[in-house]
C-alpha cells in the first residue's frame, strides 16, 4: 500500500489532490473521468457511505486505501496531506454540512450547485471558509465552456447592441423516487436543479443581476410524484436596465436553450446546458463551433490553479449565495403571486 501511495504522489507531483464526497451519478459519470484529464489536480481520494462501491473505484482509479473515507471518519481527512480539495457531490441538503466539515478539516472546498438550501446555510459555509482561510468554489461548469464564453462576450460587449430580452428554458423529466423529488433533500423542484442554469445564464450574459422577480407555477400532472415540489415553474427576472428575462423550468417535457434578443440581432445556444454537443447560432447566420472538451476538467483545473495562485475562483461561494438568494425570491413570488424585490 505504501508503494501505491508513493506511486500516486510521484505521478501527480505538483497537482492538487481532490477527494470526491458522494459517489453518485455526477461524481462517477462526469467528475472522476474528467479528473483523468486534468493537469493541475487529480483524483486522490473518495468519501462514500456505500462500501460496495469501494472496490470498483479503488481499482479503476488506483486510489490507496488510506485515502478512502466514509461519512463517520470523514473528519479525519484533516490528517491526510494527499487531499487538498474536498468536492461535495451529495444531495443538496447535505452541501452545507459537508462543506463546513471540509473547511474544519483544513481543506479547500468545491461544492456542487445549488450551493445550499437557504441563504442562511450559504452564510455559514462562507464563514467557515473564511475562518479556515481556504477557498470555496461552486461547481458552475458552464463558466468554463467556450460556447458560454462566446455568449458572455456577445452579451457584455454588446456585439448585437443592448439586449432587450432573454428567453431561457431547461425542461427535463425526472425519475420517480429520487431525492430530487423530496423537498427535504432537494430544497425545491426543477428550479434548484435545472432552472438555476437559466438564472445563471441571464446574469452572466447580461453582466447584470435581477432587481425583482415574478413567478407562476401550474397544477402537477402526477400527484404521487410531485407531492411537495413544483413540477413546472415560469419566472421573470427584471434587470436594472428594465430588460426582462423570461424563464421556464420543469421536470416534464424537454427544452434546453438560452436566446438573447438584442437591438441589432439575436444569439442563442440550443442545446445550451448539456455537458457536450452544444450548438450556437446568431441572427446573421453564424454557427458557433468549438472542438469538444470536458467542461468539468477545465472547471477543476481552473479552480485548482486559482488555489495554487492563492486567488478566489471565478465561481466563488458568494456567487452561489447570490443565486440561492434569487431562488428564495423566486419561490416567494411563486407562493404569493407578488412581484418580489431582491
Ligand atoms: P445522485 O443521486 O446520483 O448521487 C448522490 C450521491 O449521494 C449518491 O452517491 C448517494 O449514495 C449519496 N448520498 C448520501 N447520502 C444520501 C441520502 N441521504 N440520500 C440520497 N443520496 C445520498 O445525485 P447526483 O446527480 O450525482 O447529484 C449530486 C449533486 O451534484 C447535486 O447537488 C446535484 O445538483 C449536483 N449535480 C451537478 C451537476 C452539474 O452539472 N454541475 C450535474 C448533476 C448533479
Amino acid at each position: 500500500m505504501r508503494y501505491l501511495k508513493n506511486k500516486i504522489k510521484k505521478n501527480n507531483k505538483g497537482k492538487l489532490g481532490i477527494a470526491l464526497v458522494g459517489l453518485g451519478g455526477y461524481a462517477g459519470g462526469q467528475l472522476a473521468p474528467a479528473l483523468q484529464q486534468t493537469k493541475h489536480c487529480y483524483l486522490a481520494g473518495i468519501v462514500t457511505g456505500t462500501p460496495s462501491k469501494i472496490p470498483l473505484w479503488k481499482d479503476k482509479y488506483n486510489i490507496p486505501v488510506e485515502n478512502i473515507y466514509n461519512y463517520d471518519n470523514y473528519d479525519t481527512i484533516k490528517d491526510n496531506p494527499d487531499i487538498d480539495i474536498i468536492y461535495v457531490v451529495l444531495p443538496n441538503s447535505m452541501h452545507a454540512e459537508y462543506t463546513v466539515r471540509g473547511f474544519e478539516a483544513g481543506k479547500h472546498v468545491i461544492c456542487e450547485k445549488p450551493m445550499a438550501l437557504t441563504v442562511e446555510e450559504c452564510d455559514k459555509m462562507i464563514a467557515a471558509s473564511k475562518k479556515a482561510d481556504k477557498f470555496l468554489s461552486i461547481g458552475y461548469r458552464l463558466h468554463f465552456d467556450p460556447y458560454h464564453l462566446d455568449m458572455i462576450r456577445m452579451g457584455t460587449q454588446k456585439e448585437y447592441g443592448a439586449i432587450k430580452k432573454i428567453v431561457s428554458e431547461f425542461l427535463q423529466p425526472s425519475i420517480k423516487g429520487e431525492w430530487r423529488l423530496d423537498k427535504k433533500y432537494s430544497g425545491g423542484g426543477p428550479l434548484m436543479d435545472l432552472g438555476i442554469y437559466c438564472l445563471q445564464g441571464v446574469i452572466y450574459i447580461t453582466g447584470m443581476e435581477p432587481v425583482a422577480v415574478t413567478a407562476q407555477t401550474f397544477p402537477v400532472s402526477d400527484k404521487e410524484k410531485f407531492t411537495d415540489i413544483e413540477e413546472t415553474l415560469d419566472w421573470q427576472m427584471e434587470m436594472p436596465d428594465g430588460m426582462i428575462a423570461e424563464c421556464r423550468t420543469s421536470y416534464s417535457g424537454s427544452a434546453n436553450r438560452i436566446k438573447a434578443e438584442a437591438e441589432k440581432g439575436w444569439f442563442e445556444l440550443d442545446p445550451a446546458f448539456y455537458y457536450a454537443g452544444l450548438k450556437g447560432t446568431t441572427a446573421d447566420g453564424k454557427i458557433i463551433f468549438h472542438a469538444p472538451l470536458s467542461q468539468q476538467a477545465k472547471q477543476m483545473d481552473d479552480i485548482a490553479l486559482s488555489i495554487k495562485n492563492k486567488k478566489a475562483s471565478i465561481v466563488p461561494g458568494e456567487m452561489g449565495r447570490r443565486d440561492v438568494k434569487i431562488i428564495e425570491a423566486i419561490y416567494k413570488a411563486m407562493r404569493t403571486g407578488e412581484r418580489v424585490v431582491i
